[in-house]
């Protein structure tokens, strides 16, 4: 038995588990959006009953931060333009939630998908549906 030609392709050896998780491709819009909006109606869920001043600030800054800095231009556009018109309601953990499913809303419409009950925000992402 000879050995086989050079330009045969030699069998690879199996990447490690750790290098298969790293070699992952970048998240595409939709993806993202996943993740993104998990965030902020997580962050709503832990916003609190009665927010200071300052946190009521803080939070407007970064909605308005979270706007500029999101990474899908077309998105952040019209997110931004949303922000403009509809300003943060952050007097509260309820009425942040739901200013932020009515700008997950106006995206979902948008998109041609289904509205989501705004009153029903807290099962989704506070108390779960069994509460
Ligand atoms: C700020 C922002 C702007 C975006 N703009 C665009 C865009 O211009 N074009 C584009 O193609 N994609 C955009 N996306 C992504 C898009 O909104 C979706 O995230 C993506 O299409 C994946 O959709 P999905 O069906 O998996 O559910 P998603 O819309 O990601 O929703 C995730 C889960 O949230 C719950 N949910 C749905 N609606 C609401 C609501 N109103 N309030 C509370 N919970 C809700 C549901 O349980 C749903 O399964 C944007 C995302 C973000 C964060």
């Amino acid at each position: 038995m000879g050995k086989p030609a050079k330009s045969q392709p030699q069998p690879q050896p199996e990447p490690e588990p750790e290098t298969k998780s790293q070699r992952v491709d970048p998240p595409d819009v939709e993806q993202l959006g996943r993740s993104s909006w998990t965030l902020l109606h997580s962050i709503a869920a832990s916003y609190p009953d009665k927010p200071d001043d300052t946190t009521q600030n803080d939070m407007k800054q970064f909605v308005t931060l979270f706007g500029k800095f999101y990474p899908c231009w077309f998105c952040a556009e019209d997110f931004n333009k949303y922000v403009e018109k509809n300003k943060p309601e952050v007097t509260d953990s309820d009425s942040f939630g739901k200013w932020l499913c009515r700008a997950h809303n106006d995206v979902n419409k948008k998109l041609g998908k289904p509205e989501f009950d705004c009153n029903l925000w807290k099962q989704r992402w506070k108390d779960g549906w069994d509460n």
